[in-house]
């Protein structure tokens, strides 16, 4: 018993809540039947329509405005009809004005069985979807079968409440004034879907930035939007569909994409954008690496240049150093004998062609044993290299000294007598007697000098300059003979 008296409760509820829609229904139907009917004055037709209904219809500031005003502007023209709005201030009060023959037609409704009992329809001239809303939150229900005990909010007088009376009794409606009290119902969780017109339910999501509501399914039903005649002046109904027929395709498109054009946020797909930074990003970054890598191995390569520079430097002072010295004595820097043989072989071809005469000397330094002895070897090196200097200075630009060994040299003189080698000797004496020496050592030498005589061999000659050296010395030293 006890679970029986809910479902009994529920059945009462139910019955009353139907009872009241039919008894409205019925009211309105009853009076619009007792109402005399009203002649169109000046063929102005006067019409009712929903003030909250966009974007079919509205009352702004007293405008008709939304798909039905346009359309019926287009009618206007098309049938020579003049409308004129009686305002109103609810779907319902609209229908009650049209009971009291304040209005003679309501210009976009559906057809409905309800309806045709004070109306009469024109052709239908616009269609529309209708549509579930609910929250993001909801499952995604395909249609009225599946809404199970869901409050579904329905507004008050509209087609779709007699719909669902008809096929869904059972269904736990809300009724709400208007399609935005609907969707603010589902809004604030006082119903769990709402059902009504696609077109207007995008409409007030745009406007009022409802983006948590979503579409949860679709209505079988879709909306076959006609205008509405009170049974009374029906008669006009023939130039209305006429009309109607008359608008092209162009004109109804027209007001479809004027009134339906769904505001699209634009979205920008930030993907590409992510895409072409991340790649410069790469980019930049290898770039940098590059940068970096490259100027590391610059480096290396300057690096590198430089020992390379450094290196063929020192090859450079040390093959120069190799040439020097296998020309030159390293101690005393003058000519080595190697250079001397070299020389004078080239020198001794050009004398026997009688081209030109030389004169070789031989210098000997006297006693440098003793110097060796009394002062050192180094003291002795020192004393060879002063000499050496004394010699350079000495000998004119084409003459070849030499260190031919020891602490002997020899003094090629090209294209010179005897006695201009004499006199040279002399010189050199001279200037060695001048010199203060290294340990202020006393220093002589002794010279022998050799002329080369017609077609004489050059170590002939040698000899002979050797000769006269030794008689310098057994002569007593620090002079110069002749060979
Ligand atoms: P004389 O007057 O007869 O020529 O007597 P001398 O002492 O000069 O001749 P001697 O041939 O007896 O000695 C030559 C010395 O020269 C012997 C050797 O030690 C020295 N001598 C040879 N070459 C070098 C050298 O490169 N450096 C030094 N410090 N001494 C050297
Ligand atoms: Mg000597
Ligand atoms: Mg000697």
């Amino acid at each position: 018993m006890s679970a029986f008296l809910p479902d009994v409760i529920k059945i009462i509820v139910k019955t009353v809540r139907c009872l009241l829609l039919w008894q409205r229904t019925l009211f309105c139907t009853g009076l619009l039947l007792t109402t005399s009917p009203l002649q169109a004055d000046n063929n102005e037709l006067r019409y009712c329509i929903d003030p909250d209904w966009m974007p079919y219809e509205a009352i702004v500031d007293g405008v008709h405005v939304g798909i039905s005003a346009d359309y019926l502007q287009l009618i206007a023209e098309k049938s020579g009809f003049k409308f004129k709005l009686v305002p109103s201030r609810s779907w319902l009060h609209s229908l009650q004005l049209l009971q009291n023959g304040s209005c003679m037609l309501l210009p976009m409704l559906n057809q409905t069985a309800e309806r045709l009992q004070f109306l009469r329809f024109s052709e239908v001239y616009f269609r529309s979807p209708n549509v579930l809303v609910s929250q993001h939150q909801q499952p995604f229900l395909q249609s009225l079968e599946n809404i199970g005990q869901r409050v579904l909010a329905v507004p008050a007088g509209y087609r779709l409440m007699e719909h669902l009376l008809n096929y869904y009794p059972d269904s736990n409606t809300l009724l709400v004034d208007s399609e935005s009290a609907g969707l603010q119902a589902v809004m604030n969780g006082n119903a769990d879907l709402f059902v009504g017109s696609l077109y207007s339910i995008n409409h007030y999501i745009q406007q009022h930035g409802l983006y948590q509501l979503k579409v949860a399914g679709w209505v079988g039903v879709e909306d076959q939007l006609r205008i509405g005649v009170a049974i009374a002046h029906q008669a006009i109904l023939p130039q209305l569909n006429q009309a109607i027929a008359a608008i092209t395709e162009a004109e109804h498109l027209a007001i479809y994409r004027n009134h339906t054009r769904m505001p699209v946020n634009e979205i920008t797909n930030y993907k590409p954008l992510w895409q072409l930074a991340a790649t410069a990003m790469a980019i930049i970054v290898l770039l940098i690496i590059w940068n970096y890598r490259s100027r590391y191995f610059y480096q290396r390569l300057q690096e590198k240049n430089q020992q390379l520079e450094q290196t063929r430097a020192e090859l450079e002072a040390a093959v120069k150093e190799l040439k020097f010295l296998s020309d030159h004595d390293p101690l005393t820097h003058l000519y080595n004998r190697n250079y001397f043989d070299r020389t004078l072989r080239v020198a001794q071809q050009r004398a026997s062609h009688g081209q030109h005469i030389f004169s070789l000397i031989v210098v000997d330094i006297d006693f440098f044993k003793q110097i060796n002895d009394n002062h050192g070897h180094s003291a002795g090196d020192a004393i060879l290299r002063e000499l050496a200097d004394i010699l350079r200075q000495q000998v004119r630009e084409q003459d070849i000294a030499t260190r031919w060994g020891g602490e002997e040299f020899v003094i090629f003189c090209p294209q010179t007598s005897a006695a201009e080698a004499q006199a040279l000797c002399s010189r050199i004496a001279a200037a060695i007697a001048g010199y203060t020496f290294s340990h202020h050592i006393s220093l002589s030498c002794s010279f022998g000098v050799a002329q080369q005589q017609a077609d004489e061999e050059l170590s002939h000659c040698f000899e002979r300059a050797d000769r006269a050296l030794y008689q310098a010395k057994q002569a007593g030293r620090n002079r110069t003979c002749l060979g």
